[in-house]
């Protein structure tokens, strides 16, 4: 029934998917969201997969291998991390990713990343990493990052792919639109590198309150929306350097 839905949504909402090819000589910047162990490690907090998540263990592994190409090639990396203080809610979720705890830290399989030079790593205590960015002065460190670095197009991966990855996404399109982010260009979304939590509308029905979030369906509903705001959408990404003309 749900796989039908899917299969019917996919019709009536199709994502088409490009390929990208890395091939060096445009400068990307690899932004990777929420990549913590309160989103993405079985038993880790309120918000972590309860059980082994094929998406979301997909979403790391493939967050993995872009992170260590960008790290062989010093190219630059800007990481978010949920991170909240105990005494301030985010509703509608449940306390999670509180700061100074493993749950606000990146996953086993990243923290090397901690220690590389070519890594900015934000702590953000809101959904939107945009808005996460902006400090009291003002001034936003996402922003500054990407100007910093003369960066052409970013490439974001991470979870959920319909919540924290898609309204940093769209902030960030309305920024460049804006001519905030000279020089940026595009904004790309690797679907594979992304994923999202597993709701299923039956066992929401028995949570007072709780809003079904079937995970495939939204996966996708995240991929269509960041499309139509303008972000390119890719299932492949390749590093090569492209054919001579
Ligand atoms: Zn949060």
């Amino acid at each position: 029934m749900v796989s039908q839905t899917i299969g019917l949504l996919k019709d009536e909402l199709p994502v088409e998917q490009e390929t990208l090819l890395f091939s060096g000589d445009v400068k990307t910047g690899l932004v990777l969201v929420d990549i913590v162990n309160g989103f993405c490690t079985v038993g880790a907090g309120n918000l972590a997969p309860r059980v082994p998540d094929e998406q979301i263990s997909g979403m790391v592994d493939e967050s993995v291998k872009l992170a260590r190409v960008f790290c062989d090639n010093k190219w630059p990396i800007f990481a978010f991390l949920d991170s909240h203080h105990p005494d301030i809610p985010e509703p509608p979720y449940p306390p999670h990713c509180i700061a100074g705890t493993d749950e606000s830290k990146l996953v086993p399989d990243l923290q090397w990343l901690e220690n590389e030079p070519n890594v900015t790593l934000r702590c953000k205590d809101c959904i939107d990493g945009f808005l996460g960015s902006l400090e009291k002065d003002g001034s936003n460190v996402f922003v500054d990052w990407v100007k910093t670095n003369k960066i052409k197009v970013v490439l974001v991966v991470g979870i959920c792919t319909d919540v924290c990855v898609l309204d940093f996404v769209c902030s960030a399109l309305s920024a460049r639109n804006r001519g905030f982010l000279t020089p940026l260009e595009d904004v790309v979304v690797y679907s594979r590198g992304c994923a999202t939590f597993d709701l299923p509308v039956d066992v929401a029905r028995g949570i007072k309150g709780a809003l079904a979030h079937p995970q495939d369906l939204m996966h996708h509903i995240g991929l269509y929306m960041a499309k139509g705001r303008g972000a390119k959408v890719v299932s492949e990404v390749f590093f090569g350097t492209p054919k001579e003309p």
